[in-house]
């Protein structure tokens, strides 16, 4: 029997492959995306961004009843209820619902063929698919996608192996509130689980081993944000290094020394490690193809191609910024170059992201260190959220706008806001720099009153006022001089 001959083997069925193989399907070519698991989505849907949402919205939720009497409300005194069965099955729905959505219109694709089950590669252009249902199957492709995601990174201590050291993923997937949780590890993971938690009335301890959270964020909304975990009721040990784990009872105590050198020991029901993540490689043959890899990542040029030729790589797989938005723009610019359109490739300094904490945090761009390493003069503008009328409206008004524009150019190179309401802020952040307009552009943008995106015009104006204060300075200066 002849062998399947393919234009594009997609592995992987998260937000780096499905948009590829689809978008690469709706011109015509023949595609194979293959998935392990049972449904399309990938990490984001079942184990990452949405289900995490979900547990985010329920959290905030509970803290908007709980701050009713700010709002002149009145709600019936005492504890409120947390139904966490009822949260876990909302959690099921929309993820079925998502799930059967994507294979839906994945499906309505003629030229695409989804199909749920292993890939290991035997060649530069041959791969074996063994079907969860069905025999293996022998395949030849002209372009193969490896968006096989990532894995998150074991705790490389004594204990680090207790079933009560668990993952993001089991932690998404808990059947009870634990009393108390130690999170090991304040990146985005790790501070959002720790706030959520935190908020459902869990004993938090979040444990880091740098000098503050969210090490590739900027300094400044980083630190700002540190207030809000530790208010929140958070023990915050940054510093930290975590020396063993070992099983007490049902539960586990866990002996870390502190940045002074102190050591202390922490119990609780479950520790969270939260360490990173590292690129999924495990099992897909790369051994049989010039496909080179690290613990950072698949080896790819700037088109995403690997060092054997016709093989690319996207997402996760590939390395930070390990995001689904990042993930999806790599695949669709991926997809652009494997029909042949001329395709601008993602780039960091153009890439943004929310760190779900509480409140949000938003970025787009460079941060200020980021900006002042490259070749910029940097200026830096801030908004305090104190004055704004719609956080004042919300009753969040602890937050802060950051600006960093080139003062040459004119062009904004990073916007870093911490506020709630931070995740649908940030688009127009990450359109201005995309774009690369200038603050006057933003400064006279007409934002609705009363809403958070005035912030960005007022930050812009304050800037262009700034600028002409400075010139008018000067000016005299050399008048006077
Ligand atoms: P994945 O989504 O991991 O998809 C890879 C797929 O490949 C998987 O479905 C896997 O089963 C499949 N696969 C692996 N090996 C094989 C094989 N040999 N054959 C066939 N299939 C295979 N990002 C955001 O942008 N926003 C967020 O709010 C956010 N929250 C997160 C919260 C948590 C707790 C976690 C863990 C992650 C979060 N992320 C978030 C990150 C986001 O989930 C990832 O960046 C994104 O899923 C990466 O997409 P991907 O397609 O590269 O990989």
């Amino acid at each position: 029997m002849d062998m399947t001959k393919l234009d594009v083997l997609v592995i992987g069925g998260g937000p780096g492959g499905t948009p590829a193989a689809m978008a690469l399907a709706a011109e015509g070519r023949r595609v194979r995306l293959v998935e392990k698991g049972t449904g399309l989505g990938g990490t984001c849907l079942f184990e990452g961004c949405i289900p995490s949402k979900i547990l985010h919205e329920s959290a905030r939720r509970l803290l908007a009843i709980r701050s009713a009497a700010e709002f002149g409300l009145r709600v019936p005194a005492g504890e409120i209820g947390i139904d966490w069965n009822a949260i876990m099955e909302r959690k099921a729905t929309i993820l079925n619902r998502r799930a059967e959505g994507a294979l839906q219109r994945a499906r309505r694709i003629p030229s695409l063929s989804v199909q749920f089950g292993n890939v290991t590669l035997l060649g530069p252009h041959l791969a074996r698919i063994i079907p969860h249902d069905g025999k293996p199957e022998d395949v030849e492709f002209s372009n193969a996608i490896i968006a096989t995601g990532s894995v998150p990174n074991l705790l490389p201590i004594t204990g680090g192996d207790l079933p009560q050291v668990i993952t993001s993923e089991q932690l998404l997937e808990i059947e009870h509130l634990p009393k108390h949780l130690v999170v090991i590890g304040a990146g985005p993971i790790g501070v959002e689980m720790a706030q959520i938690f935190a908020a459902f009335g869990t004993a938090v301890t979040l444990l880091e081993a740098g000098p503050r959270i969210l090490a590739p964020v900027d300094e400044e909304s980083a630190i700002a944000l540190q207030t809000h975990v530790r208010r929140q009721g958070i023990v915050l040990e940054l510093g930290a290094q975590v020396l063993r784990i070992s099983g007490d009872g049902n539960g586990v105590r866990v002996e870390y020394r502190d940045a002074a050198g102190a050591q202390h020991t922490a119990s609780a029901e479950y520790v969270l490690a939260a360490t990173g993540r590292s690129p999924n490689v495990g099992s897909l043959g790369l051994e049989h193809t010039a496909v080179h890899f690290d613990r950072h990542g698949v080896k790819v040029d700037g088109k995403l191609e690997t060092d054997e030729p016709g093989i690319y790589a996207a997402g996760d797989v590939v390395g930070q910024p390990m995001f689904a938005h990042w993930a999806t723009a790599q695949a669709l610019a991926l997809a652009g170059h494997l029909l042949g359109r001329p395709t601008r490739f993602p780039e960091p300094a153009t890439n943004s992201a929310v760190i779900f904490s509480i409140p949000e945090l938003g970025i787009a761009g460079l941060t200020e260190s980021e900006a002042r390493r490259g070749r910029h003069t940097v200026g830096v503008a801030r908004y305090d959220y104190h004055t704004d009328a719609r956080a004042q409206v919300s009753g969040h008004a602890d937050g802060l706008l950051k600006v960093i524009y080139d003062t040459t150019t004119r062009a904004v190179l990073g916007i870093h806001v911490l506020v709630e309401g931070a995740a649908s802020l940030i688009g127009e952040g990450a359109l201005a720099i995309r774009s690369g307009i200038p603050v006057e552009v933003l400064a006279t943008a007409i934002h609705s009153h009363p809403t958070l995106n005035e912030s960005m015009g007022a930050v812009a104006r304050e800037i262009v006022a700034s600028s002409r204060a400075a010139i008018r300075g000067a000016r005299t200066h050399r008048a006077t001089g």
